[in-house]
């Protein structure tokens, strides 16, 4: 049954039991009124019958006097019990109610009647005949007889009223009992009731608290669980933006870079860093740090780290197995390999309170992000090494023609946006067929290897050297006017006279011609420029090689 409606049933019980009780002394009263209107009429009675047997008595005693003297005052008491006796039948008669009382009584007023006829008889004897006649009816007994039946008849009457009476209080006291036992008992039944009903309140109001209680746990775990899952989407955002970025990035000290900014936000309260094998591979380098890293080292070596030893993730806490790299034993520390398709390329350390124990959300995490890491990382590497070998000739690692094509457009536009000038050198080594022809292609090889060194090393980090094919090279000079231009292409080919190299035990060299052409004064588009450059090239050649030409002032260009 609900709780409200064991409540209903309980508060209707309640009203009726009061409501019996409220009742119960008007129920009593009646009972009592009844009881007392009869103890009442039985009184009346009984005082009724005495006065009725006092008169009775007073006639006789005024005969007596009146027969002993003959003096009439002494019948003023039987005057009175005549005239009162009617009066006195009359009251008990408005008494009577059943018939065996009008009956007894009928036989009591019978026998007074009689009675007084007798004294009324010896009254009259005495005043007739005198003393001795109305002495002689006395004696004859009539009147004691009757007296002593009329005794006898309100004697009984009043044994029977004392009776009813004792009947009448026994009642009352029955009654009065009853209405107490009554009560007592109601009472007794709402307490009960509100007992009962304490009792199931009680317990649904506990019921009620471990619901709330319940609910309120529900509520903080939901809150606490939502709060967790925005955390880790925010956490998912950032890394799903740190790998875009990664994507992007052309080179691995870039994309170190861009973990170093990223970090800190991925892996808040917490310090760390990134160390990734160097080209050789025999040492990792720090390429990115965050936090307190006071104390890292910058480089080192594979057995210097547990994590790199095994090849999977290894947790420090004071007291357990110690990296060599680790600079502080008091700190808790996570070490973990970046391994992508079964190659390690690096480890990555964080540290901070607490991470080794407990906290296994947080190592799962970090150890998911180490996994995209290493695969971000090496998809870095992969995408360098491809773009390096789609732009650079293998042979002579300039750039290829393919890049200087890209560079020289993106520097003529800058330089138009600029207004500063940019220079193409275009150089072909003198007579190479011979030197292939008289050394060996190998040779040749050797020798182009030579000339691309010296043109790497004789250039600002700003300039782009490139092998365009064959023995022909291409040198472009941002920021640089064709007069500058020029000195710079006769540096180079002086060092490229000087540059010999020994091979098969003899010394061989080569020379080279150069053409020199600048945007504006000599094209204004790559072609044009190219073009110019080219035509100062052959000029050098027909006027004897190992020598530098500038090309013929552009006339569409001027102005
Ligand atoms: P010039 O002074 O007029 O430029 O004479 P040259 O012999 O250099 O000119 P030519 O264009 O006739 O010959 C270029 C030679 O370069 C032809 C080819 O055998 C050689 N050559 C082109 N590419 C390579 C290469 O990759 N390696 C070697 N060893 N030789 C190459
Ligand atoms: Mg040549
Ligand atoms: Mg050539």
């Amino acid at each position: 049954m609900k709780f409200e409606t064991k409540i209903k049933v309980a508060a209707s019980a309640i009203i009726l039991v009061m409501s019996t009780v409220a009742a119960l002394p008007m129920i009593v009263n009646r009972q009592v009124t009844m009881v007392m209107a009869e103890l009442r009429s039985a009184s009346n009675v009984e005082r009724l019958q005495l006065t009725l047997l006092e008169l009775l008595l007073n006639a006789e005693t005024a005969q007596r006097g009146f027969v002993v003297t003959g003096d009439e005052r002494f019948l003023d008491p039987y005057h009175s019990a005549v005239n009162g006796i009617p009066a006195t039948r009359e009251a008990l008669r408005k008494e009577l109610t059943s018939g065996a009382e009008v009956a007894r009584l009928g036989a009591i007023e019978q026998a007074t009647a009689a009675k007084m006829q007798t004294v009324a008889r010896t009254i009259e004897l005495r005043r007739r005949a005198g003393f001795g006649a109305a002495t002689a009816l006395i004696a004859a007994g009539t009147g004691k007889v009757q007296m002593d039946t009329l005794r006898e008849l309100i004697g009984k009457e009043l044994a029977i009223y004392a009776e009813r009476r004792n009947a009448l209080g026994e009642q009352l006291l029955a009654t009065s009992n009853s209405a107490a036992t009554a009560s007592l008992v109601a009472t007794l039944t709402n307490i009960l009731f509100l007992g009962g009903v304490l009792l199931a309140a009680t317990r649904v109001l506990r019921q009620r608290d471990a619901a709330e209680h319940k609910a309120k746990e529900a509520a903080v775990q939901t809150q606490l669980t939502s709060e967790r899952i925005s955390l880790q989407n925010d956490l998912l955002f950032r890394s799903a933006d740190l790998m875009h970025s990664l994507e992007l990035a052309e080179s691995t000290d870039e994309s170190a870079g861009v973990i170093a900014s990223y970090l800190p936000r991925l892996l808040p309260n917490l310090s760390g860093s990134l160390y990734l094998y160097n080209n050789s591979r025999d040492i990792l380098e720090r390429k990115a740090g965050w936090g307190s890293v006071a104390g890292e080292p910058d480089i080192i070596e594979a057995l210097d780290c547990w994590a790199l030893r095994r090849g999977s993730p290894h947790a420090y806490s004071a007291g357990g197995l110690a990296c060599r790299h680790a600079p502080n034993p008091e700190l808790d520390r996570l070490c973990l390999p970046l391994v992508t398709q079964g190659d390690v390329i690096g480890c990555l350390t964080v540290t901070g309170q607490g991470l080794a124990h407990g906290a296994e959300d947080q190592r799962a995490w970090i150890g998911q992000l180490a996994e995209q890491l290493g695969l971000a990382l090496s998809n870095v590497r992969l995408r360098v090494s491809l773009r390096q070998q789609s732009i650079v000739d293998p042979l002579t690692q300039l750039y290829n023609r393919r890049y200087m094509d890209e560079v020289l457009k993106r520097e003529l536009a800058r330089s138009q946006r600029n207004g500063l000038p940019v220079s193409v050198l275009v150089l072909d080594l003198d007579h190479f067929k011979r030197i292939n022809d008289t050394y060996g292609h190998e040779a040749g090889d050797a020798i182009l290897r030579k000339v691309a060194l010296i043109l790497r090393e004789n250039i600002r980090s700003c300039d782009v050297a490139c092998r365009m094919g064959g023995e022909e090279m291409v040198v472009l000079l941002p920021d640089c006017g064709t007069e500058h231009a020029h000195k710079r292409a006769d540096a180079l080919r002086l060092a490229i006279a000087a540059g010999d190299l020994l091979h098969g035990g003899e010394r061989i060299g080569a020379t080279a011609s150069i053409g020199v052409a600048s945007y504006p004064a000599h094209g204004h588009n790559m072609q044009t420029l190219v073009h110019a450059a080219d035509l100062a090239l052959y000029e050098a050649k027909h006027n004897g090689r190992n020598q530098v030409r500038v090309a013929q002032a552009d006339p569409s260009a001027v102005g």
